[in-house]
């Protein structure tokens, strides 16, 4: 039950199959010191207002820079920490890095939103919600500046110490998204007994919201129903400009897709700034 909570059937097949892969194992070795090595980095997706299109803020996808097996996306190593409890320290360094990116946008006049994903592991960490607080004050970066994204699963866990830190994170001015909803155990009943902020519509139901009118209506009805709650919509993994429109058209508030930007390493994310598109958003 312990395995199960902690991520569903996955946790067991992979408990069985990991210890007899060493090159599994080595990875998770790896890890370890790619912290320390400055092997991680973040990449940032563009997130703008469906009516206007204006950048308002900006997903952080953690990469490992891998000397040898190049460029790895969150995938191959992200489940592994949560598993082996790396989890914790490479979420430190997400947060740290993801702040850091925020105060240097900020100096360039860039007042963004910085997204941030979050495992339960590493929310219910002692201390989670006063460690934001201090990095956030360490870089006079504002609490409602930041957006911890957590999953359904997450926030679904009855464990005390989740919802003692999202009344903390709440309070002190930090806001939650839920992930990937509508992947779920959907149980609507959480959002309005916990302080959520945002929720991210999953692109399965953004790929199909064009073609299926199940999905159509699916869409247009927890729209009307995060509004009712005063919790704001994003639409996610828009990669076709009639799924923009369609979800505009429905009331989602904000884009996030490879039709908008694709994640970018923040140098690149910066150009995508600038350029002209993109010019007339600056600074809000
Ligand atoms: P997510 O939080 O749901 O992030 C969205 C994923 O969808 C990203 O994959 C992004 O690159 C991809 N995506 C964005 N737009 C599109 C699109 O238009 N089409 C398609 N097909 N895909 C799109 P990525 O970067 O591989 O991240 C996968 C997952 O890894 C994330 O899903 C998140 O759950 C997890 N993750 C990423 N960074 C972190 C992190 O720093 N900490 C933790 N704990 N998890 C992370
Ligand atoms: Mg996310
Ligand atoms: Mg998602
Ligand atoms: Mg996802």
């Amino acid at each position: 039950y312990q395995a199960k909570r902690a991520g569903g059937h996955f946790v067991l097949h992979e408990a069985r199959t990991e210890p007899l892969d060493p090159q599994m194992l080595s990875l998770t070795a790896e890890l370890r010191s790619a912290i320390d090595r400055d092997e991680l980095l973040l990449f940032l997706q563009p997130i703008v207002t469906a009516d206007t299109r204006r950048l308002v803020g900006a997903e952080c996808l953690v990469r490992w820079q891998h000397p040898r097996r190049g460029l790895l996306p969150p995938g191959e190593f992200v489940p592994r920490a949560e598993r082996s409890g790396l989890i914790v320290p490479l979420s430190d360094w997400v947060m740290r890095e993801a702040l850091t990116i925020a105060a240097n946008l900020r100096a360039c006049g860039q007042d963004l939103r910085l997204s941030v994903n979050v495992s339960r592991r590493a929310l219910t960490e002692p201390g989670f919600a006063d460690l934001m607080t201090r990095y956030l004050a360490e870089r006079a970066i504002p609490a409602d500046r930041l957006m911890l994204e957590l999953t359904e699963q997450t926030l679904m866990s009855d464990e005390p110490a989740g919802r003692a830190v999202m009344g903390q994170l709440q309070a002190a001015g930090v806001g939650v998204a839920i992930d990937d909803f509508g992947t779920g155990h959907s149980q609507l009943a959480y959002l309005k007994s916990l302080p959520v902020a945002q929720i991210k519509i999953d692109k399965s139901f953004v790929s199909d919201v064009t073609t299926s009118s199940t999905d159509f209506a699916i869409v247009r009805a927890l729209v009307e129903l995060a509004h009712a709650l005063d919790i704001q919509v994003v639409a996610e993994g828009i990669e076709q400009e009639t799924q923009a429109q369609a979800l505009a058209g429905i009331g989602c508030d904000l884009l996030q897709g490879y039709l908008i930007g694709r994640p970018m390493p923040v140098d690149a994310f910066r150009a995508w700034i600038e350029q002209p598109a993109q010019s007339h958003s600056s600074a809000g």
